[in-house]
């Protein structure tokens, strides 16, 4: 099952322009499985686009979030609720595994609002990071190929996995960057629970190499 793990919409990321409707009718078209609407701070987004895919029944739609903390963005998938006021990432990793959903870190290497994006030239290995993740942001699409190397290089260095997504802010980015599951979760709990078994491998497109040709 091939999801676009990170994507925003109009109807509630002030940022993107991409309406729904044409966010689900390009997934179905990129040959997507799934699309997981992940707004800043708020699930309200992602009710809109899945009420809207109910009429879709070739694709799954997830609701997701991204979070802002004082670290940086943090993707928050399985937990129903939303989460505001910028955080420390440690209270919202405990928050949610607590509820049995979990957090990856976004982009990490991406400034601004990767992680520690306040303390610019901090190691990663030097901060609380590898404490806190068991999963990270592999592949995002709005990373320079060089950041994703990154990602993958911290992967096979940590021995954890990672997740990609596009962080579409626009239809052309959907899809540049997908993860391919093993398995096939119909709901945010399953999607949660395949997260944390490692079951997938996170993809970049050729579309996400012509974009981001050096
Ligand atoms: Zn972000
Ligand atoms: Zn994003």
């Amino acid at each position: 099952m091939i999801v676009d793990m990170h994507v925003h919409t109009l109807v509630s990321s002030p940022c993107s322009v991409i309406d729904p409707v044409e966010c689900i009718e390009r997934a179905i078209e990129l040959g997507l499985d799934g699309i997981c609407i992940t707004e800043h701070d708020t699930h309200e987004g992602a009710g809109v686009v899945k009420e809207i895919a109910a009429g879709f029944p070739e694709i799954v739609v997830f609701a997701g979030m991204e979070v802002m903390s004082r670290e940086g963005h943090l993707l928050v998938y399985g937990y129903g609720k939303d989460i505001g006021g910028v955080p420390q990432a440690a209270e919202i990793v405990d928050m949610v595994s607590s509820n049995g959903g979990i957090v990856v870190p976004a982009h990490p290497w991406r400034q601004p609002f990767g992680w520690y994006s306040g303390v610019p030239g901090t190691p990663i290995e030097d901060t609380a990071f590898p404490k806190l993740f068991s999963v990270i942001e592999k592949y995002n699409g709005l990373q320079t190929i060089r950041q994703n190397a990154r990602g993958k290089e911290y992967c096979d260095m940590m021995e954890i996995s990672g997740i990609g997504g596009s962080d579409a802010h626009r239809l052309d980015c959907l899809g540049v960057a997908v993860t391919e599951f093993e398995d096939n979760p119909a709901d945010e709990r399953e999607l949660a629970e395949t997260i944390k078994s490692g079951r997938y491998e996170a993809k970049l497109t050729d579309r996400y190499f012509e974009m981001h040709e050096e």
